[in-house]
């Protein structure tokens, strides 16, 4: 039988000769009463700790468990071993999380460790917006109901020109809302290239399908031509949706639509333009030596009627899904019951509101983590790496040096672009072991493996974190 999720795994242990003549009575009376259990100090600090009737309860099922499991040639564990099983199990699972970790893994916007850190200004009108009640949905002025939507929008209408704005839990959703909002039973216009998956099975045939908008797939998955849409154009049409290929890269004989020329035919044939940049960089990323990712200001100057990004990919803010655009398709989606579901949180709101905030006091390179790393520069970086090296002493079992490495942003931006970065790399026996050591400790560190050789990388490791990581390494590889 297969241990239940929510109890400690307690394995049987194999049969031991002598005992397997024990008859299967003889078995269970061995198994642990519920009152010797509650008398370890193991499970008495646990009572100390949680509440006692949980703690009397997975006692009651772990021992039920072991009952369930056990044949003749079981070996029944000891009240201490079950004891430390189940005290294992409570601290992994009933404490904080997620844990902090350090991600030397070089890329920038990594989903599985959570996307873009916060700027400490976000991060504390996150905590104060939680702490306390506030004027979410009230106009302290009338004394009225107010929207929680009033401030954003002002904000990303100053940074992006668009008319208004509206927030939501995420990318996703925004687009959901958006494509329920607008098109519900009509069709959307698709080109071939960008019905796409965009990852973790968010798929935009799959997401139209959830709307109830019908996907007209236009074009050819290499070339789409303006001239294919018009094509498609019929009373049924509620929308022309056009999606950042954010996570893949089709290079050679290719053509894809300007969002400006676009926007031309949904302006002359009446039909609302939908860009979805995804990631949606504010600031120029040209500048920073990579390929040019989509700017939201940019796509509403190109005239699309609604843009679509994240708040937590190159935005370096916390998870929202951010609209901007035409105020009366604003007010629409704002109008929908989709938007009550998706709605936002005020913490979440508050974080996003701080760091839309660095962008309008042009601080971005230095409050949001995000554009610290992007704009970091190698030599910045080599001498983080120096000092880091100095830190750990050197020894027989691992070479251990300061190495170029590149770095990429991921999190579904600008796919195929690396940035000159440098790492420490160790090298010896079995590099795994050595990076799931590391992976496992007190202070997880996330690295990356390449070339038999474990690589930290310095880019998205937070200067702060620099010494843990010395200390770390060190504690690992010493001999
Ligand atoms: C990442 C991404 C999304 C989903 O955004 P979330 O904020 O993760 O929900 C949608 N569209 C594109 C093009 C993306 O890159």
């Amino acid at each position: 039988m297969k241990p239940k999720e929510n109890l400690p795994t307690i394995y049987n242990k194999g049969l031991s000769s002598h005992k397997s003549l024990l008859n299967m009575q003889e078995k269970l009376r061995q198994i642990p009463s519920v009152s010797s259990m509650l008398m370890n100090t193991r499970i008495s600090n646990l009572v100390d700790e949680f509440s006692s009737e949980v703690i009397t309860k997975i006692v009651q099922n772990t021992l039920s468990e072991i009952r369930s499991t056990t044949n003749c040639t079981s070996e029944i564990p000891t009240i201490s071993e079950i004891a430390d099983q189940i005290s294992d199990h409570v601290h992994t699972n009933w404490s904080n999380w997620p844990r902090n970790v350090i991600n030397a893994t070089g890329v920038v916007i990594h989903t599985n460790l959570g996307r873009a850190p916060l700027s400490l200004e976000s991060m504390k009108a996150a905590t104060d917006s939680s702490k306390s009640y506030s004027d979410l949905e009230l106009e302290l002025i009338s004394g009225k109901r107010g929207s929680r939507q009033v401030r954003v929008s002002k904000l990303l209408s100053a940074l992006t020109g668009a008319e208004a704005g509206l927030v939501v839990n995420n990318n996703a959703a925004a687009l959901m809302l958006g494509l329920s909002a607008l098109a519900l039973e009509k069709e959307v216009i698709v080109s071939r290239s960008e019905a796409v998956e965009i990852g973790g099975g968010f798929r935009i045939p799959d997401v139209l399908k959830q709307s109830g908008a019908t996907l007209v797939e236009v074009g050819t998955t290499n070339r789409t031509y303006v001239e294919d849409y018009e094509r498609e154009i019929t009373e049924e049409t509620g929308a022309i949706l056009s999606i950042h290929a954010s996570n893949f890269k089709i290079i050679g004989f290719t053509s894809t639509t300007s969002i400006s020329d676009l926007s031309n035919l949904g302006a002359r044939r009446g039909i609302p333009v939908l860009h979805d940049v995804g990631s949606g960089s504010l600031l120029d990323t040209t500048k920073y030596g990579l390929a040019a990712e989509p700017q939201p200001q940019a796509s509403i100057a190109a005239g699309a009627d609604l843009c679509f990004f994240s708040g937590d990919k190159l935005l370096g803010g916390p998870q929202a899904g951010i609209v901007i655009g035409r105020k009366k398709y604003i007010e629409k989606l704002s109008r929908h019951p989709l938007a009550r579901a998706f709605r936002i949180d005020k913490m979440n709101l508050a974080a996003l509101t701080a760091t839309l905030i660095h962008y309008l006091k042009e601080e971005t390179e230095a409050k949001i983590p995000v554009w610290q790393m992007i704009s970091a520069t190698s030599d910045d970086i080599r001498k983080r790496a120096s000092n880091i090296l100095n830190k750990i002493s050197s020894n027989d079992l691992y070479s251990i040096e300061v190495i170029q490495t590149e770095s990429t942003i991921g999190g579904g931006s600008l796919p195929g672009e690396t940035m000159e970065s440098v790492g420490i790399k160790i090298a010896g026996n079995n590099p795994e072991k050595l990076a799931a050591n590391i992976r496992n400790g007190n202070r997880p560190i996330v690295s990356r493996i390449e070339d038999d050789a474990v690589i930290f990388d310095l880019r998205t490791v937070l200067p702060n974190d620099d010494d843990i990581l010395a200390t770390v390494i060190s504690e690992n590889t010493k001999e």
